[in-house]
């Protein structure tokens, strides 16, 4: 149940309801947003619902939670979730791009990416130190030294970056360098990894499983959620259809879905869903159209010689003209950038 509270409630209204759920053995989640204050009720839903919450001083309205998912339904919060990184925000009217490369390979490659992703506009930098290869035999990432890069490399122009954590192992050690953990799309229904970066405080970058329904990937914010780190965005990565055209097929459809359904942000990544380095552009183009918060790329400065997803990153020069008509479209659309 969401008990949502009139705007003009008092402290004494809204504890009057808190003390309420506890006496009756549940857990009140209390939300204060800026108009009104949302208390989320979590135990016996037989119990909860058969009291009369309408009828207590201060509440507007009791609302049956009929989804699997609560505290990052809008039901719960009715205003975006805005996240601050390091001065960037994600989320609220912003669209922030993450780009620089899929893997760090070397410290050259890294620190020439994320110089040309910086001056072309990027706010966030994205290179991973771990990576989850399909072939056990392919490269699988530098490790701690590649996250030492990105350090050295976030100094260098400051950039915040996002690395993604691939085992429970590892978060605090991903968490004591980077400034937003990613879970990628394989580990989406990863239940103890998605509760261990719930217990650490830097922001969650949380893609799409490729085979996840949007209540599936939801569910998996929650289990995030509800271990007390709030500072989540999703990221539409394409998802497997029987088109095999494409790496994979990118459901634009997600976009205004989950803004109806959830108070995330949402983002698109228009590199691991094409495949295909010419399809970078349209697919970026049409996740602004859309209305997502921001988008992540792979930049790197010889995509030839890549040891990861080379096909599908944007040499510096592309990044920037893409860049150039991002922001003209984020004029037109009323975005900050
Ligand atoms: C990535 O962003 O580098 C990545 C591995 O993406 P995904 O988990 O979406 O495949
Ligand atoms: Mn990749």
């Amino acid at each position: 149940m969401i008990i949502v509270m009139r705007p003009q409630a008092s402290k004494d209204e809204i504890n009057a309801v808190v003390d309420r759920l506890a006496e009756i053995g549940c857990e009140a989640h209390v939300s204060a947003g800026q108009t009104r204050t949302v208390i989320g009720a979590v135990g016996d839903h037989l119990v909860i619902q058969t009291l009369p919450w309408e009828a207590m001083a201060g509440v507007e309205r009791a609302v049956p939670v009929l989804k699997s998912f609560r505290f990052v339904s809008r039901d719960f919060q009715a205003e975006d979730t805005v996240i601050d990184v390091d001065g960037t925000s994600i989320g609220g009217g912003s669209f922030t791009v993450v780009a620089g490369p899929c893997a760090v390979e070397s410290s050259d490659q890294l620190m020439r990416t994320a110089e040309a992703v910086k001056k072309a506009g990027a706010r966030i930098l994205r290179g991973d130190a771990f990576k989850p290869r399909t072939s056990p035999y392919a490269f699988q990432g530098l490790g701690e030294e590649g996250l030492q890069l990105l350090a050295e490399a976030r100094e260098e122009f400051e950039l915040p970056f996002v690395a993604e954590v691939l085992d429970s192992r590892d978060v605090a050690l991903v968490s004591s360098y980077a400034d937003i953990l990613r879970i990628g799309t394989r580990n989406m229904s990863n239940y103890t990894l998605l509760a261990e970066v719930g217990r650490q405080p830097k922001p969650v970058m949380l893609k799409r499983g490729f085979t996840a329904t949007l209540e599936e990937w939801l569910n998996a914010a929650e289990y995030v959620y509800k271990e007390g780190n709030h500072q989540i965005f999703l990221v539409e990565r394409g998802i497997r259809t029987f088109e095999t055209a494409a790496r994979n097929t990118l459901d634009i459809t997600a976009v205004p879905l989950i803004k109806s359904m959830s108070h995330l942000p949402i983002m698109v990544d228009p590199s691991h869903s094409g495949g295909r380095r010419e399809l970078v552009a349209p697919l970026a183009r049409a996740a602004i159209a859309v209305g997502a918060d921001g988008i992540m790329v792979d930049v790197h400065p010889a995509p030839d010689t890549a040891k990861v997803d080379g096909a599908q990153a944007l040499l510096p020069t592309e990044f920037a003209e893409l860049m150039d008509t991002i922001r003209s479209m984020a004029s037109v659309l009323g975005y900050h950038l």
